[in-house]
């Protein structure tokens, strides 16, 4: 049989979450009016890398792990996004991290494009030792691909501090300098900025804050679910209690935990820096799974695990009145609709987790300027700069009648238009 072309529509990222991705993003086209030209390279990402790691594990066999990056669009300046360590890791979902990246920079008025890499590897069963291998391996080999100009790595999911220092590391060995600005999310003493490790849950509070104002709630009189209990969701759990919020719920990879009256978030932080996970922690709490989290009445839900937690099964019983992305994409599109015709708002990802980057733009200026600012000048700066971007979109979504996921990525999709019809295709 004469072997079949693959249909444009048929690339080699085309998984459900790359789906998703453009599922929302032909939406928001059909309301966003561009070019047909713009609409055509905003479809698909620029450029991805697909690599296989040798790595020496510490048992003297050798493993290769599969090791992605993909670049969405470079219109508006550098790409930026993190770099995950995780088994679910593929092209496609790191193509769909990339556009969203794409959205969420351009959003936030960053002069920045998006990126997504990872590896696809199980980081908790990995010593220190055979990840920092996996690392530094993984830099050299993105060393042509990526570059304070050109591509800037972070954390994301399963990778931190340590990592980026691993890869700044390495890329400064192999050009003989100090290169700071080649990664954010790094330790303070090499270059890293105050407030960055706190700033995506710390932002997915002030966004929650500025919707309980336009809603005409009182933030300290919500009750909190927070699925995810890592760098995002453990934050925002002490920012919201900070706030005066009642923190009713949290959860990691071993379940969850749950108290009506109320948690002791700052005792839970310590279990976890002891123990390693919430798993074993009973005291005044009920055990619950991932799933009952989701599902337990309170006011506002915040999504900050993963992707694809959200979706045509649960949509229909969840009992929150507000829910918030703390992580990237853990809303289906089925699950969107179901909760617009239930009334319940949902504050995108790429809002609502545009902390952590803003501030790594922060980071990167800093680093470039070889000038630092103090803690309270970073978290003014974030709050302003995310309130101004919760403001545009809560306009757009008046104005157009549309959800909030379609008001940001109309308003993220005309600032990448916008560049993009001054500058052209080349040649
Ligand atoms: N990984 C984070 C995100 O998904 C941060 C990216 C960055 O700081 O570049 O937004």
């Amino acid at each position: 049989m004469a072997k079949v072309a693959h249909a444009a529509s048929v690339l080699e990222w085309d998984t459900p979450l790359y789906q998703q991705a453009r599922t929302q993003l032909e939406h928001a086209l059909e309301l966003a009016e561009v070019p047909d030209f713009v609409s055509a390279r905003l479809r698909h990402p620029e450029r991805a890398l697909i690599l296989m790691l040798p790595v020496r594990m510490d048992d003297g066999t050798y493993r290769s792990f599969p090791a992605y990056r993909v670049q969405h669009s470079s219109v508006l300046g550098p790409t930026k996004g993190g770099i995950r360590y995780d088994e679910a890791v593929d092209l496609g979902e790191c193509a769909a991290l990339a556009m969203w990246m794409t959205w969420k920079c351009a959003l936030l008025r960053l002069p920045y494009g998006g990126a997504k890499g990872g590896v696809r590897c199980n980081a908790r069963g990995l010593s220190t030792a055979e990840l920092a291998r996996i690392t530094r391996r993984l830099t050299a080999e993105l060393a042509p691909f990526i570059g304070p100009e050109l591509d800037i790595p972070a954390p994301d999911m399963a990778t931190n501090e340590q990592t980026m220092a691993w890869m700044m590391d390495t890329y400064s060995m192999q050009k003989g300098y100090a290169v700071p600005e080649i990664v954010t999310g790094k330790p303070v003493s090499i270059g890293g900025s105050l407030f960055r490790h706190e700033a995506t849950g710390a932002g997915v509070v002030m966004v929650i804050a500025r919707a309980c104002e336009r809603l005409g709630w009182v933030l300290a009189a919500q009750s909190c679910a927070v699925q995810g209990f890592g760098n995002v969701g453990g934050i925002a759990a002490s920012e919201l209690r900070d706030e005066g919020a009642r923190v009713v719920a949290v959860s990691d990879i071993s379940g969850g935990v749950y108290s009506p009256e109320g948690l002791d978030v700052p005792t839970l932080h310590a279990y976890v820096a002891e123990h390693g996970s919430l798993e074993g922690y009973t005291k005044d709490v009920e055990r619950i799974t991932n799933e009952e989290l989701l599902e337990l009445e309170c006011d506002v839900l915040v999504l900050a695990a993963r992707e694809d937690q959200v979706t045509a099964e649960n949509a229909g019983k969840l009992r929150c009145r507000l829910v918030a992305e703390g992580a990237n994409g853990p809303t289906s599109v089925e699950a969107d609709r179901i909760l617009a015709e239930r009334g319940i708002p949902v504050l995108p990802d790429i809002l609502t987790n545009a902390g952590g980057v803003t501030v790594s733009y922060f980071e990167w200026v800093q680093d470039l300027g070889r000038l630092f600012w103090d803690r309270d000048e970073i978290r003014r700066r974030l709050a302003d700069q995310l309130s101004d971007a919760f403001d545009r979109v809560w306009s757009v979504a008046q104005e157009r009648g549309v959800s909030l996921r379609d008001a940001a990525l109309v308003a993220a999709i005309h600032e990448v238009a916008a560049a993009l019809e001054s500058r052209g295709i080349y040649p």
